[in-house]
């Protein structure tokens, strides 16, 4: 398959000043900009709290049933509301990514899932607010019947013949359409967390 593991909506380079605190989030001090670690970053002079602004790591979940995916519209008020994606979310911090492809797929389409393999990661930066890294997974459902909920409200097995809607994030149509063309790679994912019981 050809590699592509970045996707860009802009050059990437700035992100929005939008992201930067003004008062520190531990002692509510006003922040100053300061030269560290090679950038200027927000920093806190009575408490030397310094925000690094980061990706966010999420997860997306190429759910496979006879050759077909399952995609999902993305509700009113989420971003890029209406279109279409792989079920998908944020890593919490208190779990694994393979935990959080678990629980995101059980909260977005009520299925219980057996994680297949690793076919990417990529880097999105979407827009100067938001950059994220996103693990891509596989799976077969081993459990339940699709019922969309929290960030999508309608859920649609794709096939191949089908035309794509409107898809959300350029990643999803990528995976999607080397997944249609048998290209996906797979790599084997922690056997530990390919099943989990408790969600
Ligand atoms: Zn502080």
């Amino acid at each position: 398959m050809i590699i592509k593991q970045y996707f860009n909506s802009y050059d990437g380079k700035q992100y929005s000043s939008e992201l930067d605190f003004v008062y520190c989030p531990k002692c509510s001090t006003r922040l100053v900009k300061k030269e560290i670690d090679g950038s200027s970053r927000s920093y806190c002079s009575a408490c030397h709290y310094v925000q690094y602004i980061n990706p966010l790591p999420g997860v997306a979940v190429l759910i496979e049933k006879g050759g077909k995916v399952l995609i999902g519209r993305r509700s009113q008020n989420s971003f890029e509301s209406d279109k279409w994606c792989l079920p998908c979310g944020y890593v919490e911090h208190h779990e694994n990514y393979l935990n959080a492809a678990h629980r995101e797929v059980f909260e977005e389409t009520g299925l219980e899932i057996e994680i297949t393999s690793l076919v990417n990661v990529s880097s999105n930066q979407l827009n100067p607010n938001l950059h994220t890294i996103v693990a891509v997974l596989t799976a077969e459902v081993i459990k339940g019947t699709p019922k969309p909920g929290d960030d999508l409200v309608e859920l649609y097995w794709l096939s191949h013949s089908d035309p794509f809607p409107d898809m959300a994030f350029e990643g999803d149509e990528f995976t999607i359409g080397k997944y249609f063309e048998d290209k996906l790679v797979r790599i084997p994912v922690d056997p530990r967390f390919k099943i989990v019981n408790q969600l």
